[in-house]
């Protein structure tokens, strides 16, 4: 196999030793005689499983004790419709940050579920930068305020998280879960879809604090009430075994690499890479995102027309850069560099792009 540098935004790259391992375990898991795939979720060896995999995500994000940790599945989409079902109380309104698609979705399931405020919207920007503290019109009495922590598709990040008193702050971090130092006690809930950061597509993370869990509604559907799956320990029903068995993996191999630290450090050393290379690039590369609210997990550019950069998408495939193509309302370049996305991906990228400059 000549395996290429993927850039896709997600599911997206993995670790080649974890796809290696989990090869091995889909044929035979640890000499249980059974496949990962085939063993039952309330077996022991998946009970073991499932806990080393809370374990480590609590170790490798430092959470502490007044949160819990569920394993759940329908993905951050479902989590849009979770999280204003248990969490926006009647007689209350909820407060959204706008900074792109992913918080424009959000948004509209909060509305179908109760009364929403919109705090600060990038919208009129064209999504290319985060709101600014003051920009952020908070209500009174919110019972929430969410934001997205990194815009996947417009290449924008908060860098400082906007403070909010002592209501709870709720992040979409499905694009940049662990790839840099938080301070998880900042936040009433985070949820994070795996299929960037952490593993394989199927299982979506939610990290809930105690107190806010408790105080939801009774009258939820017992599979969207975050109470059921705290009390059974996300397994309430079949959860997708496979994906939070790879999941483990990932965390294992990021504990490895010197957990959330270091991969912050490595991420922004890619990122800075690409960014550095378009500011040198004379105008010949253009910034979708304004500098201090670049993210460092997407990477969005234009060039100068269409025609250059389909060429460029098409050129860069052709020597295993596979990926590039940005979203379709961004349109241009977007190079996704999640926490497994090779340092020497990002040195190839940049050989590319000064190569290409020069002969165009
Ligand atoms: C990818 C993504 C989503 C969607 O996740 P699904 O698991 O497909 O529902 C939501 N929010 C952000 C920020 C994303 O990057």
């Amino acid at each position: 196999m000549v395996r290429k540098f993927n850039f896709n935004a997600g599911p997206a790259t993995l670790p080649l030793e974890v796809l290696e391992e989990v090869q091995k375990n889909v044929v035979e898991l640890s000499n249980t005689g059974m496949s990962v795939l085939e063993i039952s979720h309330r077996g022991s060896e998946f009970k073991e499983i499932i806990e080393n995999t809370r374990r480590l995500f609590v170790e490798l994000m430092n959470i502490p004790k007044n949160y819990e940790i569920l394993f759940l599945q329908g993905g951050a989409s479902l989590q849009f419709a979770m999280v204003p079902m248990n969490l926006l109380r009647s007689g209350e309104s909820a407060d959204y940050i706008i900074t792109g698609t992913w918080s424009k979705k959000a948004l509209k399931e909060a509305k179908i579920l109760g009364k929403v405020n919109i705090a600060a919207s990038a919208e009129e920007d064209k999504f290319k930068r985060i709101p600014r503290a003051e920009e952020i019109k908070l209500s009174k009495e919110a019972s929430y305020v969410h934001m997205t922590s990194n815009n996947t598709i417009f290449g924008t990040q908060w860098a400082n998280f906007p403070e909010v008193g002592d209501v709870p702050l709720v992040a979409d971090m499905s694009s940049d879960i662990l790839s840099r130092k938080i301070d998880v006690s900042k936040f009433g809930l985070i949820y994070a879809g795996a299929q960037k950061n952490l593993g394989p597509a199927g299982v979506t993370v939610v990290i809930i604090r105690k107190d806010l869990a408790e105080k939801c509604p009774e009258n939820i559907p017992s599979m969207l009430k975050y109470e059921t799956h705290i009390k059974e320990e996300s397994l309430y029903n079949t959860p997708n075994v496979f994906a939070i068995y790879t999941m483990k993996l990932v965390l294992e191999w990021m504990k490895r690499n010197g957990g959330a630290e270091k991969m912050e450090e490595i991420n922004k050393r890619k990122a800075e890479l690409i960014y550095s290379a378009i500011d040198k690039s004379d105008g010949f590369y253009r910034l979708v995102a304004e500098k201090d609210s670049r993210s460092f997990m997407n990477v969005t550019f234009r060039l100068k027309n269409e025609d250059l950069e389909q060429a460029f998408i098409k050129k860069a495939a052709a020597i295993n850069l596979y990926g590039l193509k940005g979203h379709r309302s961004v349109g241009g370049v977007r190079a996704s560099i999640y926490n497994a996305f090779p340092m020497e991906g990002a040195e190839a990228l940049v050989e590319f792009m000064e190569k290409y400059a020069q002969e165009n």
